[in-house]
Order: C-alpha cells, then sequence, then structure tokens
C-alpha cells in the first residue's frame, strides 16, 4: 500500500505537468472493449496529449496468459498516469478457484497500486429522472460525489474467521468474527482527499460513521474534525451511518461530497447509485497517493448484451471525464465531456437501456458518435 504523504493533494495546477501523459487501456471482458472504444475517441477528440497502451485484463486475459491480471498488465497500469479499465467477468470463468477468476484482477490492481480512495459520483442528468425509482423533483439534477475509504477497514481487519465457543451461553456454537480498526493516517489521507475534491465541487463536506457505537468511528470523527482545520472554505458536517441512508433516500440533493469508511461506503454507494436507476450512466475513480487513478464505469461486463453494439457507453465516457479532472490536471476538458453527454441526453439520444417504447434506441457507437460532435 502506498505509504502517507502528508502534503497529499489532488493532481491540480502549480506541479511539473508531463508533456505527454500515458493511459493504460484494459478493455477486459464482456461489453468492455466495446465501451471503452467509445471513451478512447472522446479522450483523442480532446486538446490534451495522450499515448494509450492496450493490455489484456480479466477473463480475457486468463485465457491468453493464464492469469486475470498479468505481470506484464500490471506493470503496465503502474506506469501509467491513469488506467481506464472497462470491465470484466463472464459466467463462464465462475468454476475456476477464486484467485483465477477475472475479478481479481481489480482487486489486485487497487492493492498493487495502493487505490485507497473510491470516488462514486452519483449524477441525474434531468432528462432521465424518471429512470429513478424515487420521485422525479427529488432526483432530476442529483449530483452527489461519495468518497469510500477502499483499503481498510472491517475488511481487511485481522483478526478475523470462524471459531467455536468454548465459554458463555452459545458454548459450542461456531462463532464468525471480523475486525474493525483505522489508523489515524488511514482517516487523514482519505479526509485529506475529501476536503480537496469537495473544494473542486460545491464545498461542503458530510463524514458518514457510527461513532455513537464504535470506537473506531469515534477516532474517524475526531481525525476528520482536526483535518478539516486545514480547510476553513470547506463547510463540514457529520452523520451517523443509519440516518445518512435515510437522508439519502429522503432528500439525496442535500448532499454534495459523503466521505465515509468501506464498509459504510460500499452500502452507501450502490444505494446512491441505484437513486439514479441507469446502471449504465454512472463512472467511478479509484485514486492513490500520486493521483495516479484506476476509472471505470460501475456495471460489470454485462455479458448478456456483449457484441451486440447496443451497451451504453456513458458510464466510461464519463469515467474518462473524471481521469481528466482528478489525475491529469484538466478539469476544463472534463466539463466539456460532461456538457457533451447532458447535450446528447437533450436531444433525446438512448442506448436500449434508457429508451421507452416510443425511443428508437443507438447503437454504442452511434451513442460514442454523437458525443464527438456535441464535444465544444
Ligand atoms: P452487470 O453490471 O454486468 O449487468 C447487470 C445488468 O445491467 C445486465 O442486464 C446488463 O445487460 C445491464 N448493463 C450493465 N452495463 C450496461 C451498459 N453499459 N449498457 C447497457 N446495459 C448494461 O452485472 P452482472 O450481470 O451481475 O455481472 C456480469 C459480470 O460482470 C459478472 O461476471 C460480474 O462478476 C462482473 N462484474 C464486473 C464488475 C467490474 O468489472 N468492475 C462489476 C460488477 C460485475
Amino acid at each position: 500500500m502506498a505509504g502517507v504523504r502528508p502534503g497529499w493533494r489532488l493532481n491540480q495546477g502549480g506541479q511539473h505537468k508531463p508533456m505527454t501523459y500515458q493511459i493504460a487501456v484494459l478493455p477486459g471482458d464482456g461489453i468492455g472493449p466495446e465501451i471503452v472504444e467509445q471513451a478512447v475517441r472522446v479522450l483523442q477528440a480532446l486538446p490534451i496529449d495522450l499515448t494509450f497502451q492496450t493490455a489484456a485484463v480479466g477473463g480475457t486475459a486468463y485465457d491468453a496468459h493464464g492469469h486475470p491480471l498479468p505481470p506484464e498488465t500490471l506493470a503496465l497500469a503502474k506506469s501509467s498516469h491513469a488506467v481506464l479499465f472497462g470491465a470484466v467477468g463472464d459466467w463462464k470463468y465462475d468454476q475456476l478457484e477464486r484467485a483465477l477468476r477475472p475479478e481479481q484482477a481489480i482487486l489486485g490492481l487497487r492493492r498493487e497500486m495502493g487505490l485507497f480512495a473510491n470516488f462514486r459520483p452519483a449524477m441525474l442528468f434531468p432528462e432521465l429522472a424518471d429512470a429513478s425509482s424515487l420521485k422525479p423533483d427529488l432526483v432530476a439534477g442529483l449530483d452527489i460525489l461519495i468518497v469510500r475509504e477502499l483499503t481498510g477497514d472491517i475488511y481487511f481487519g485481522q483478526p478475523r474467521g470462524i471459531r467455536t465457543l468454548s465459554e458463555g451461553p452459545f458454548t459450542g456454537d461456531k462463532q464468525g468474527f471480523d475486525t474493525m480498526h483505522y489508523a489515524e493516517s488511514e482517516i487523514r489521507r482519505i479526509a485529506e482527499v475529501a476536503f480537496q475534491a469537495a473544494g473542486k465541487r460545491g464545498g461542503r463536506l458530510c463524514s458518514v460513521d457510527k461513532a455513537n457505537v464504535l470506537e473506531t468511528s469515534q477516532l474517524w470523527r475526531d481525525v476528520v474534525t482536526d483535518v478539516a482545520k486545514n480547510y476553513p472554505g470547506i463547510e463540514l458536517s457529520h452523520m451517523y451511518v443509519d440516518n445518512a441512508a435515510m437522508q439519502l433516500v429522503r432528500a439525496p440533493k442535500a448532499f454534495d461530497v459523503i466521505v465515509t469508511g468501506n464498509l459504510f461506503g460500499d452500502i452507501l454507494s450502490d444505494a446512491a447509485a441505484m437513486l439514479t436507476g441507469s446502471i449504465g450512466m454512472l463512472p467511478s475513480a479509484s485514486l492513490n497517493a500520486s493521483s495516479q487513478g484506476l476509472y471505470e464505469p460501475i456495471h460489470g461486463s454485462a455479458p448478456d448484451i456483449a457484441g451486440q453494439g447496443s451497451a451504453n457507453p456513458l458510464a466510461t465516457i464519463l469515467s474518462a471525464a473524471m481521469m481528466l479532472r482528478y489525475s491529469l490536471d484538466a478539469g476544463v476538458l472534463a466539463d466539456r465531456i460532461e456538457a457533451a453527454v447532458a447535450d446528447v441526453l437533450a436531444q433525446g439520444l438512448r442506448t436500449a437501456d434508457l429508451a421507452d417504447d416510443s425511443t428508437q434506441p443507438v447503437s454504442t457507437s452511434e451513442m460514442g458518435d454523437a458525443v464527438l460532435k456535441a464535444l465544444k
């Protein structure tokens, strides 16, 4: 895991900028290659010097090299400024031992690149408000960002296991147990990321914990409060996770940026994503201490529609926008992509996942063409 750097900053102006950014392109399985192709076309149309190098990952890599994350793919990812990732997985690999399954590639990349900060925006373009299970006026124009710590918490804490109890009222029973913990510096670095992200958006940060019950959360709250002293322009609030879950479905637009631990973030980010009702629209980013990032849609490889040219490429195109904003210091170009996506939706263009009975859906490449045309 990458070490803590007290002066950690999201990539932003004033630093030395390379002449050319290298992007590792890992299309993966299923619809991955189809959607990534469209995102690369959009990136190539922008005034920024990028070089793209493609490598195998997931089931495709297992078929070709016997491992879902071959050493050359990992080396390329680690040596690039950013990784554009499609999706991995297919039911045909379900019989493989766990370590060789396509999904292990993502876990390996997270671990090896030290990607501790997961950014999951939940945005709902006004034209798609009907896709949500909530009333359109509650979600139209929704734009929140969940910053989830990704490499610590109860998912990684030791000890863990299943043991047989030798005392107490349940003597003789098996007992499952896990350990929740966060070190102060782990909390500090994710808090820094979240405050900086809030500074690039609406300037409001809500830290979510369970400090009324958990010691881990009490430390989390103390550290986040301390980090806030360095960010006087950001409005910090704290919320218990049960209340946060309730508020997300009651009045989601009240949030700007949420920062939380791995476990709570796992649950809240999926709930927030589903507020939008359109899985083909949501991007994500996972960043390390050097602002190197892996950018991918939140959806999977959709084997059921792979090869049909019908997949929605917008989540991947929006992931490319996040890459520009958070790893390549090109927020203005990210804004242009997001505006182009809003434009094509306003024109009424829909891939099959978004189309209703009255709309003739466009193909994956036609949607890519339309975004390219709409880039101002
Ligand atoms: P999925 O997200 O691939 O698909 C769920 C449903 O949404 C399917 O009906 C699919 O057709 C649709 N869908 C997803 N993305 C779409 C898009 N861009 N455009 C249009 N429709 C889209 O989830 P699943 O079916 O549960 O999983 C399929 C495979 O993907 C599994 O092997 C799973 O392990 C893997 N997976 C990978 C990732 C990843 O690579 N990060 C994430 C989740 C699942």
